[in-house]
């Protein structure tokens, strides 16, 4: 492996997807009495999937033919067009780079080309979204709606709680109703706090409603769960209480499904760490307890402590290119083959620390300027790189 090629891969920054907007062309068109009868071409621009021609004299064109591939035929007007105007159906392009016309009568036109955009870039997920999640409009029948107008928040963070309380309901639809009853109807908020419950079989339910009118996205609604601090947060309560339980096998991996997609899907690495303006935290981590914000027991100790595997099962399940790391100013990390050499300008003291794929600290390393990981066998590692409070996660590959 080349020097300073780990860098470059490491750097690579995720972009989001984000829904590409669509256009519209207008030509006009002049059709004069020696046109007529010619075969007329039009190259079509780039992007244009359909079009429409409309007739600005009112009267429909009956005998205007159009190459479709290999055959001509009869462009036939659209009986759902304006009525001041003639127009033709929407004819899609199929690919076609141009598009070919017969006139057969004199007059202007209107040429509309359409660019239809995307919903959403065509980009597989290694992760897809977890399938079967009940939506509000499901679990919430027979109940007031929220309030209107969630606002959408980009997600830094990720926050697990739990519902605590003695939960043991098994009709988790029942469960999830009344939390949505207790904190609309007497907590007052908007809607249930949470983007995502979690119940003991596994099941997710989707919380706060991102009401589709207002083109929010359920996993990028603000909710009302953390320490008043919800910006850039996304909530996800396990139902139950892990004070002195262990939270049950099949939630853990439904947890880990949500935020395995979650975290692809955004570009977010579960093993980094990123300032929330909450009053205990400057570093707080990608995925964090309730209890890292602010002073609470949850997500009670048993769940808490499962945080570090979560991280670890997240991070195995992302591809590189989801890895958003990047090296503070002033570091360099170098790889020479089957080891690692971190030169940092500043004069603090650096700690790295070596995790293997199990989240198991295999080296601890630290220094002022120069840093050396020693020989690793070749394979995946997670590395942490902490300068007082700002660390930077890494993964390193061992060729
Ligand atoms: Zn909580």
């Amino acid at each position: 492996m080349k020097k300073f090629l780990l860098g470059q891969l490491l750097l690579f920054l995720a972009t989001a997807l984000r829904a590409q907007p669509g256009r519209i062309w207008q030509e006009e068109w002049t059709v004069s009495a020696t046109d007529c009868g010619k075969e007329f071409t039009f190259r079509l621009p780039a992007g244009c999937r359909a079009w429409t021609l409309r007739r600005l004299d009112g009267q429909w064109d009956s005998s205007l033919w159009m190459l479709q591939p290999g055959t001509w035929q009869k462009l036939q007007a659209d009986p759902h067009g304006p009525e001041q105007f003639a127009q033709s159906e929407l004819v899609f392009t199929g690919g076609q780079a141009s598009l070919h016309l017969i006139f057969s009568n004199p007059g202007q036109y209107h040429w509309y080309g359409i660019d239809p955009g995307e919903a959403e870039h065509a980009k597989a997920l290694v992760n897809p979204m977890p399938d079967g999640i009940v939506p509000q409009s499901v679990w919430r029948a027979g109940l007031a709606a929220p309030k209107p107008n969630p606002v959408s928040t980009p997600t830094r963070h990720a926050i697990v709680h739990h519902s605590a309380g003695s939960t043991f309901d098994t009709n988790y639809t029942a469960v999830v109703r009344s939390y949505y009853l207790l904190h609309t109807e007497v907590n007052g908020w908007d809607d249930i706090g949470y983007n995502y419950l979690i119940a003991r079989d596994g099941s997710i339910f989707a919380g706060r409603d991102p009401q589709s009118s207002a083109g929010v996205a359920q996993d990028n609604v603000r909710g009302a769960h953390f320490c008043g601090k919800n910006d850039y947060t996304m909530g996800i309560c396990v139902i139950g209480d892990f004070t002195s339980q262990a939270p049950a096998a099949a939630a853990l991996s439904s947890l880990c499904d949500l935020l395995s997609w979650k975290f692809e899907k955004d570009g977010l690495d579960p093993l980094g760490t990123q300032a929330h303006p909450t009053p205990t935290d400057a570093a707080l981590s990608r995925l964090a307890g309730h209890r890292d914000g602010c002073n609470t027991a949850c997500p009670g100790n048993l769940l808490y402590s499962e945080l570090f595997n979560l991280r670890q099962c997240v991070s195995r399940r992302q591809p590189l290119s989801a890895t958003e790391t990047a090296l503070p100013a002033g570091w360099i990390l170098e790889s020479h083959g089957d080891h690692f050499r971190l030169l940092s300008s500043d004069p603090q003291p650096t700690v790295m620390e070596i995790y293997d794929t199990g989240g198991r600290l295999m080296r601890r390393a630290n220094g002022t300027a120069v840093i050396e990981t020693g020989a690793l066998p070749s394979g995946l590692w997670y590395a942490r790189i902490c300068r007082g409070a700002l660390c930077s996660p890494l993964k390193l590959y061992v060729p």
